[in-house]
């Protein structure tokens, strides 16, 4: 399978010169298995998901996005996504049962993520979008979504019920945790990343923000490192970068990591595709 970073900022977006080599969307992440020539799995809705349509060659998106959890970042690029809102778009939208949303009562998905996006909040309800779109409420489990296998762990987080997601396809395995906060007896985050090719992970925080990484629900970068190595992925690739954190500080903070693990620490970037092989495909020149 391939797997492209088309957002990798995490709370807001980070425009301006000194964020150009990362990128500046908010997180979303693109899945096309092998025999599919375009993505059918989209992993959050930040505002990274508007240059998925770069890869869509004009064609409607069919396929599912599956969202961690309904902060913000994750799912500000919803109505933007020009490729899911037209007539001939066909979505499956999933989020994690909570707050009313339960798997077995119709229409409740989209009414708990209509809570943020409708008026007067928004100019239009996740019913506003075209296209033939359904939401489901998730709960923990193993199933199919887009061509792929797909592993749902809750996660430790703040604020709302997170998930962290697990992707198996082609025989290649990709970890998805951009929100999380390791605890002693992580279960969840190791479960998910065990073995995994590749794992994004969240590094928002360095080591000496703890106080406020777990205040927030979130690891600093030593814990990720040691989830990285627990795990025995076979890369770490930070994801959900500060907002404020200039490409230099982001640079210099992944390279300290690297030298603390024995996992290879790469920095992701807008445009990556992590998996896959055939590396920087240039999302944010275009
Ligand atoms: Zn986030
Ligand atoms: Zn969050």
């Amino acid at each position: 399978m391939e797997v492209v970073l088309h957002g990798v900022r995490g709370s807001r977006a980070a425009p301006g010169p000194d964020f150009l080599r990362v990128g500046g969307n908010t997180s979303s992440l693109a899945v096309t298995p092998a025999g599919s020539d375009t993505p059918t799995l989209l992993l959050d809705a930040g505002t990274g998901l508007s240059s998925v349509g770069s890869h869509l060659n004009g064609t409607p998106y069919r396929g599912e996005i599956l969202l961690t959890h309904l902060h913000w970042d994750h799912v500000q690029g919803l109505p933007f996504f020009g490729p899911g809102d037209r007539d001939d778009a066909e979505v499956t939208l999933r989020l994690p049962a909570q707050g009313g949303a339960t798997p077995d009562v119709p229409g409740s998905a989209a009414a708990l993520l209509a809570r943020g996006m409708s008026p007067p909040h928004f100019p239009i309800g996740p019913d506003g979008l075209r296209g033939r779109w359904s939401f489901e409420a998730l709960e923990e489990g193993r199933f199919e979504a887009g061509g792929c296998t797909v592993t749902a762990l809750e996660v430790p987080h703040k604020g709302g019920r997170t998930f962290g997601f697990r992707v198996e396809a082609d025989g290649a395995v990709l970890a998805y945790l951009p929100d999380h906060l390791p605890v002693a007896d992580d279960r969840p985050g190791v479960a998910l990343a065990k073995g995994a090719d590749v794992l994004c992970h969240g590094a928002m925080f360095a080591d000496v923000d703890r106080a406020l990484a777990h205040a927030y629900g979130h690891a600093t970068l030593g814990e990720v490192g040691r989830l990285a190595d627990e795990a025995g992925v076979g890369k770490l690739v930070l994801i959900h970068h500060a907002p404020a954190r200039t490409d230099d500080q982001v640079e210099a903070l992944a390279r300290e990591l690297a030298a603390q693990c024995s996992t290879t620490v790469v920095v992701g970037r807008e445009g990556d595709e992590v998996m896959g092989g055939h590396g920087r495909l240039g999302l944010m020149s275009s």
